[in-house]
């Protein structure tokens, strides 16, 4: 028995992960954690939410609310995901714990001590209009190397490279587009120039990691380590422990990698034995450490990590980086500011489709050695090709046949036959079984795959061929028999990839439980005669639901709403600026004051219905909690709530006591993100209260009249959000003061507002 250490990427909670996440890290974790445990094998497997640093804190800052609303939003979000697609850590966590600031803590003390952390006053980009340092992504500009005109001050996202802010060219703060200034600062350096010799002794018996990673590796190691500030400007992270630095904090990556450490330490206290983390860290116990990251990270896990541990001292190295490339969309990263994406999102991929057919798209498409792209009709063509008519097929004729010719047991072999014999079944089977088990632990994990499904495809064959409906009765025992073992075998080799499905066929064959349970050979044991089969199911049951084709609008991100009325982040806010769209003749391009420092942006359709002057300044609605869409090239943050009978269009408004930035209630500033079809499955419209009584409300709606709750006084004309299109629950919008959303004098009860 072996002990596995598995580190999984850490995943920035400032948006909800998507494909490539789970086929580029997550799930490659995942399936070899599993085999490793079927192996017997003592797995950890550890990750969680990165909490800190400059993406959470940005996009904190470009919606208004603190970076913990952000980062705790997201890691509730992800965890769940996770959880639903079967990603079996032993503790997903996240870094804004106080187990994981000590860690991290502790241990930049002990660099500091040695020598391998060091102070330094160097020019760090500046923007005079914020009078702010610009870490990381807070500074934009050219890639030196690629010419990507948005490279941030961390790294390039177009070709992966870790950048210097001045290596930027025209650098300008990404909040404002003000041109950076540099100015002197003092921070801490990782000293990775000392570590040079000791990493490449290090790598040297590293051969047997993937072509990729080690060439890139290689390539940062020839270029000359340099020393690298590990704090920053800012105020959101871990604290740096020592007097004299309340404005910095230590670098998220710093952090995020000790993340590692900390989670083992978590996993260890949480299971009752504070000290059970050294099995898996002390630098002589018998451990292989994994690491499973995307390509971008290769140089914080092949150099960066491991030049902290050794010049720290005392802790295990990794043995394995097997990073991935890429899995894009048309060539590109997948990402969640274009609509088109918000398809890859796992929060929508969950609604429309089983956790098993996600993975097995994810696996058969995992970028293991060059970028792979998502194809929405070849995610419906493989997995209809070899979910159901190549593995649900085998499953269902040979189950059914079993059932209907054997009284529904599992037929005893005939006295010939010898799972041993060196021709038969069983011989097929042990080979097979030699063959993904070297895949597999040579983390090959596509060609183990693989490697299965040809399995899979010949047997169907083979079962055909053998004809046992035809067949005596001595050969169509053998041959019906052989087969199960057959399924039993590939429903265990399949199982790291897909837990659901391959624990359904196993109950099908009558087990009281999946192969997951079991261990890994147990593909090479015949199956038991005479069990009694269980009730035989579609494996993958056509989806319900048609798969979106490309171009259809995203399918709705799900969201839990406790009153059934899914919720809207309706803002208070006044016209700040207004200008008709450059390209498009019925647009405007609004930027809207609510409340700070930076104007919300919006695009909106209100050109044939109101002259510029009649809407500057004036007090609007919008909804911030809309999916920013990109109109005509235009980013629209949220949308301009007003009402529309179709040929007059009227924004809605507000009372002057409410002041701009304010939330309808002081809740919805925690929204989800939501969709447009999200938004039009709660229409709002405008109503007139026509009886009031007792915090009784009876509302007209033009074509009906429904009842709500609520004070206000008969006459009043509000806006109500219904619990679906024509529904019969209302509630009215309104802000917790009790001033309400107005909508326009005369306007017809009924009016719908969009
Ligand atoms: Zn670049
Ligand atoms: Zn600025």
């Amino acid at each position: 028995m072996t002990r596995i250490f598995v580190g999984v990427g850490w995943p920035y909670a400032n948006g909800p992960f998507h494909m490539g996440h789970l086929a580029g890290a997550y799930l490659p974790a995942d399936i070899f954690a599993r085999f490793h445990r079927l192996l017997g094998d003592e797995v950890l497997m550890v990750s969680g939410s990165d909490m800190h640093g400059t993406p959470t804190a940005y996009a904190a800052e470009k919606e208004g609310v603190s970076p913990r609303v952000i980062a705790e939003r997201y890691h509730a979000i992800n965890k769940a995901g996770l959880e639903k697609l079967g990603l079996n850590y032993d503790l997903f966590t996240h870094t804004h714990t106080t187990n994981h600031e000590r860690t991290v803590q502790e241990l930049f003390l002990r660099l500091l001590q040695n020598g391998y952390i060091t102070r330094a006053s160097e020019d760090n980009a500046y923007c005079p209009k914020d009078r702010r340092f610009l870490p990381d992504r807070y500074l934009n500009g050219r890639c030196p190397f690629c010419g990507n005109e948005s490279a941030r001050g961390d790294e390039c996202d177009q070709c992966g490279r870790v950048l210097d802010p001045k290596q930027l060219i025209e650098p300008r703060c990404s909040l404002c587009g003000t041109p950076a200034e540099f100015r002197p600062t003092e921070h801490f350096y990782l000293r990775l120039d000392k570590m040079q010799g000791t990493l490449a002794h290090f790598l040297a018996d590293k051969n047997y990691w993937r072509g990729n990673v080690l060439a890139a590796t290689q390539n940062f190691l020839q270029a000359g380590l340099k020393p690298r500030a590990i704090t920053r400007d800012m105020t959101w992270g871990i604290p740096i422990p020592l007097d004299g630095y309340p404005t910095k904090r230590i670098y998220v990556w710093f952090e995020a990698v000790v993340g590692y450490l900390s989670a083992a330490k978590e996993w260890a206290i949480r299971r009752g034995e504070p000290e059970a983390w050294h099995r898996f860290w002390d630098p002589e116990a018998p451990v292989r450490q994994y690491y499973f990251v995307g390509k971008d990270n290769i140089y914080f896990h092949t150099l960066l990590w491991p030049g902290i541990l050794i010049s720290a001292g005392g802790f295990q190295r990794p043995y394995d980086v097997p990073a991935n490339e890429w899995m894009q969309i048309e060539g590109r990263k997948i990402s969640k500011s274009r609509s088109t994406d918000l398809d890859a999102f796992i929060p929508a991929l969950l609604a429309h489709y089983p956790p098993d057919v996600i993975r097995f798209y994810a696996a058969a498409l995992a970028p293991q050695n060059h970028d792979t792209q998502l194809n929405w009709d070849e995610f419906s063509r493989l997995s209809e090709e070899v979910l159901s008519n190549q593995y649900g097929n085998l499953v269902q004729r040979v189950l059914v046949f079993a059932r209907e010719n054997f009284s529904g047991k599992i037929p005893n072999p005939p006295s010939g036959f010898h799972p041993e014999a060196g021709d038969g079944i069983g011989a097929r089977i042990r080979a097979a079984h030699e063959e993904i088990t070297g895949h597999f632990e040579a983390v090959r994990l596509k060609e183990g795959f693989e490697r299965t499904l040809t399995e899979v495809r010949e047997g169907n064959r083979w079962f055909q061929e053998a004809r046992p409906w035809q067949a005596s009765d001595a050969a169509r025992a053998q041959t019906v028999y052989e087969a199960l073992w057959l399924l039993k075998a590939a429903a265990m080799w399949l199982s790291p990839v897909l837990p659901f499905s391959s624990e359904q066929v196993w109950r099908m064959m009558g087990f009281d439980q999946g192969p997951g349970a079991g261990s890994w050979a147990g593909a090479l044991t015949p199956p038991p005669a005479g069990q009694t089969l269980g009730e035989v199911r579609p494996l993958f049951p056509r989806a319900e639901a048609p798969p979106p084709a490309p171009g259809t609008p995203p399918p709705t991100v799900p969201v839990p709403a406790p009153s059934g009325f899914v919720p809207f982040a309706i803002q208070a806010a006044t016209v700040q600026t207004i200008s008709p769209h450059p390209s498009a003749d019925k647009l405007y391009v609004i930027e809207l004051n609510v409340g700070g420092p930076k104007p919300r942006t919006v695009v909106a359709g209100l050109r044939p219905f109101y002259k510029e002057e009649e809407l500057l300044g004036r007090r609007v609605a919008v909804l911030a909690n809309l999916e920013p869409r990109t109109i005509r090239k235009m980013t629209s943050q949220g949308m301009v709530l007003a009402a529309d009978t179709g040929s007059r269009v009227e924004v809605l408004s507000y009372p002057e006591a409410v002041s701009p930035g304010t939330f309808v209630s002081a809740g919805a500033i925690d929204s989800p993100i939501i969709s447009y079809s999200v938004f039009e499955s709660n229409p709002m419209v405008v109503g007139t209260v026509t009886e009031s009584r007792d915090g009784r409300l009876v509302v007209d709606l033009g074509d009906r009249t429904i009842e709500t709750s609520g004070n206000w006084a008969v006459g009043s004309r509000i806006v109500v959000q219904l619990d679906g299109p024509g529904g019969s629950q209302g509630q009215v919008i309104h802000f917790d003061s009790g001033e309400l959303l107005l909508p326009g004098a005369d306007l017809p009860a009924g009016t719908r507002v969009r």
